[in-house]
């Protein structure tokens, strides 16, 4: 095998840069190196390289966790993958020995080492991932479907802390990437209606393929308004995936409903009238990355139950990464495909 591969490094202050640095080598027992096939840029990838950051990564770190590829090799520990696997990952390593990992919790680890952050990722054209990390997926499952797993994994981790019921109806704030497969997969459970607000033109028409069955401009037209027009009592569930919007999904969730927060904005600090949830008995659920939730996520892509090819706007080369991030910080993509061999 040749000794050197091409990667996209951060060096920090918002810059990418395409480097040709040395393949990793088998580190610990159980580590496993996967040749890359694809791996998407995630919002956080936008947050990482935004001036100021929006999400702080180590510069010299090859960016990138959303990923596929297949094992070219593996150390003398592993046992459950094989060299041939093709696989995709769990990007945030936990210690499996602190008061969190010991509670089942190992997406709370108090020692999560994230890829694509902290430890070099997949835009690359190899990575090394440790076998726990590590999950089989079918050979014919297409690329740009199996590197939904980390998002979707993520994703049912949040949801089956919800407790939706065919019929019942769900309002979900933002459809980004993860808003938009998270409308695909309430359509799938059987939730009617599903309400997305969304302030893209673009994103709110891939909604609408998506299976929503009312989009909303919250800009131009009254959430409160359609909402009341089309669930009796205000939605069953509201999900807020900008990390924004409580307050909104506090005033109309209906009562005795529940709330998820799922998006992840830092600098919102939402005020809230404490007793609007005590006298509404809302239930308010946060969720957190993905915990065992990947067998569940790898057994929907395999099933072909959500159309999410549709999401995938772009493909693209490690050279025009930067390029796409740029498309995604304006809003004109949803979700792209890196090949790295490309
Ligand atoms: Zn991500
Ligand atoms: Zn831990």
């Amino acid at each position: 095998m040749e000794q050197k591969m091409r990667a996209a490094v951060f060096q920090g202050d918002g810059k990418l840069e395409i480097c040709m640095v040395d393949i990793p080598k088998l580190r610990k027992p159980d580590d496993v190196l996967v040749q890359v096939e694809a791996c998407s840029i995630c919002g956080t990838d936008v947050h990482i390289l935004n001036v100021p950051p929006g999400y702080h990564a180590k510069p010299g770190t090859i960016l990138g966790h959303e990923l596929v590829g297949k094992v070219v090799a593996v150390g003398e520990a592993v046992t459950q993958i094989k060299i041939g696997d093709r696989v995709v990952c769990n990007p945030n390593e936990y210690c499996g020995v602190c008061n969190y990992c010991r509670r089942n919790l190992p997406n709370l680890c108090e020692h999560i080492i994230p890829l694509g952050i902290e430890e070099d990722g997949g835009f690359a054209e190899y990575v090394r991932l440790s076998e726990c990390c590590t999950y089989r997926v079918a050979d014919d499952l297409p690329a740009e479907i199996a590197m939904f797993a980390e998002p979707l994994a993520c994703m049912m981790n949040g949801v089956k802390k919800l407790c939706v019921q065919p019929g019942e109806s769900v309002l979900v704030l933002g459809a980004g990437p993860i808003g938009l497969m998270m409308v695909q997969l309430m359509k799938a459970s059987g939730a009617s209606p599903v309400i997305v607000s969304e302030t893209s033109t673009i994103r709110r028409g891939i909604a609408l393929e998506s299976g929503a069955d009312i989009v909303v401009d919250p800009q131009n037209e009254s959430l409160k308004e359609i909402v009341a027009e089309n669930t009796q009592l205000g939605p069953d569930h509201v999900l807020d995936m900008t990390g924004g919007l409580f307050g909104q999904a506090v005033e109309l969730v209906r009562k005795g409903g529940q709330i998820l927060l799922f998006g992840v904005n830092a600098s919102a600090a939402t005020e809230i009238a404490q007793s609007r949830i005590t006298q509404k008995e809302i239930t308010v659920l946060g969720t957190w990355l993905a915990n065992a939730s990947f067998p569940a996520a790898i057994s929907i892509l395999e099933s072909n139950l959500l159309p999410l090819e549709r999401l995938v706007t772009h493909r693209c080369s490690l050279e025009e990464l930067e390029e796409m991030i740029l498309l995604l910080r304006q809003g004109k993509a949803v979700k792209i495909l890196v090949d790295p061999i490309k």
